[in-house]
């Protein structure tokens, strides 16, 4: 088992440590804002990719939403489903599209049971990927609000 793997299938480390960044980064957001937020995404970007990479297959969607969905990321579904499961779980919690690989919404629901601080947001309806940020920092998007932008018309 990889130590990504490891740490999800645990998460009260990650969902301590995202609360923690969370805090560092609102702090620190009048600061960001005086060096300009493209400044600071073009510096970000690249160890945000690599740390969320190496924990949790990240795709730099640029609107994080590990939190709320178990510590799992949900742009590894092969369909990129970000408010639960498709109607094609297999019996055994498999995938649907790729049959050997554990369904990312059976684990985000498995794991959210673990958590201690956001596991209840799972419940939560995250908005439609916004294919414009990716690529981008999501702290940097948090701070600026662009992560929760959504497309005209769209309601939860
Ligand atoms: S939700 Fe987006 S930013 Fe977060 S780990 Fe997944 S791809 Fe990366």
């Amino acid at each position: 088992m990889s130590l990504g793997t490891y740490l999800r299938n645990h998460p009260r480390l990650l969902e301590w440590a995202y609360d923690v960044t969370h805090r560092v980064f609102d702090a620190l957001n009048p600061a960001i804002a005086k060096i300009g937020y493209a400044r600071a995404d073009a510096w970000l970007r690249g160890p945000e990719e690599f740390g969320k990479k190496l924990i949790f297959d990240c795709r730099m969607c640029g609107q994080c939403v590990l939190h709320s969905t178990g510590m799992t990321c949900p742009m590894t579904c092969p369909k990129n489903l970000r408010n639960g499961p498709c109607g094609g779980v297999r019996i055994n919690g498999n995938c649907e599209v790729i049959p050997t690989m554990r369904c990312v919404w059976v684990q985000a629901f498995e794991r959210s049971q673990k958590m201690a601080l956001y596991g209840e947001e799972l419940i939560l309806i995250n908005p439609p990927v916004n294919r414009q940020l990716e690529g981008s920092s999501a702290w940097i998007n948090m701070l600026t609000g662009e992560d929760v932008n959504v497309p005209k018309g769209w309601k939860s």
